[in-house]
């Protein structure tokens, strides 16, 4: 049973400065995150979705302040986390761990598996002595079904899989509650993909981790993922639980990243209009709606004013075609329902 909201973001905006000239003067900025509202709830999956570029990325690291947000909230199991001071980042920082896309470059080589498991015991003083924090790590490796033996190898030792199940169990070493699972199986051959899969689900069953899965491939969340955010240039499009917006996507977009899912099940929706070009400079968007560029469905006013989040009973569209079929004229973009 899911309970309350463990993680609350709220217009989040995060920008990176453009600097040019010998001066390094600013002059634009990439507008990599621009006003994403977004929960999760203990023990929930929720997918963050979209192409290279779109932001996703950005949103996973402002809300663990890896990139520090110019504006919006981000409340963690109630305590907001921007502002904070280091000290007291550091310490509300620990429920909330990130597995990257790449585990070779995520493990540092020169490292035994046992010294990668036990860093982040040694550094919050979890265990009281080295025996304790090896037991720990033993228990780690059992926990993402390794061999306890692989505690004293290196991490150029291992498969991709098998690097991958590492990352996982460091990032569980320190007892999270929430896992930023980013681009975390995109490496991966399809089998070993779902392997990774099947073991995140498994060990949030055990333990009742939340996970946000940060992805460009939609195939990967629809079997993990409760709910479904997608993401375009920089802002959330839709939002929805994952079997209705597979069942029917209302965004363009959605439509579009739909289409490129190979799928041999019948019961997702088939669309032919695949979304084509490139997504153009986050530091430049498109006046308007930020997709009408590309939007197969655009009309004469898309390129003129900015839809907002049009709330649709448990769903939400930021998209003019959806105007009608709602009755607010904008939606805070949180989960509704
Ligand atoms: Fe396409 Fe217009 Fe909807 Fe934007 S608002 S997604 S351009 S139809």
């Amino acid at each position: 049973m899911i309970d309350q909201r463990l993680l609350e973001l709220t217009e989040l905006v995060t920008w990176f400065p453009i600097r040019r000239g010998v001066f390094q003067r600013v002059v634009g900025y990439v507008r990599a995150v621009d006003g994403v509202s977004l929960d999760v709830a203990a023990g929930e999956t929720v997918a963050l979705v979209g192409e290279s570029g779109c932001g996703k990325t950005t949103v996973g690291r402002s809300l663990l302040r890896l990139v520090e947000p110019r504006a919006g909230s981000v409340r963690f199991a109630g305590e907001e986390l921007l502002g904070l001071p280091p000290r007291e980042l550091r310490r509300a920082r620990r429920p909330m761990q990130m597995v990257f896309q790449d585990p070779m470059t995520a493990l540092d080589p020169r490292m035994r598996v046992r010294d990668i498991l036990t860093e982040g015991l040694d550094a919050y003083r979890i265990g009281v002595n080295a025996a304790e924090r090896t037991a720990r790590a033993r228990d780690l490796l059992e926990r993402v079904r390794l061999p306890t033996e692989y505690l004293s190898r290196y991490p150029h030792e291992f498969s991709g899989g098998q690097r991958q199940r590492i990352g996982i169990a460091r990032a569980l070493s320190v007892e999270p509650r929430l896992i930023v699972l980013d681009e975390a199986v995109s490496a991966l051959d399809v089998s070993i993909q779902a392997q990774i899969l099947n073991l995140l689900a498994e060990l949030q069953a055990e333990l009742g981790i939340a996970y946000l899965f940060v992805t460009h491939d939609l195939s990967v969340v629809r079997y993990l993922a409760r709910r479904v955010a997608v993401m375009y240039l920089g802002e959330l499009v839709e939002q929805a639980e994952t079997e209705p917006l597979f069942a029917e996507p209302l965004h363009p977009y959605t439509r579009g990243l739909l289409a490129a899912v190979p799928s041999l099940d019948p019961d997702v929706r088939r669309i032919e209009a695949r979304v084509l070009g490139d997504v153009p400079s986050p530091a430049n968007p498109p006046l308007g709606c930020r997709f009408h560029t590309r939007c197969p469905e655009a009309m004469a006013r898309c390129s003129r004013e900015a839809p907002p989040l049009y709330r649709l009973g448990r769903r939400a569209v930021r998209c003019f075609l959806h105007e009608t079929e709602h009755g607010s004229p904008n939606c805070p973009g949180r989960r509704a329902g």
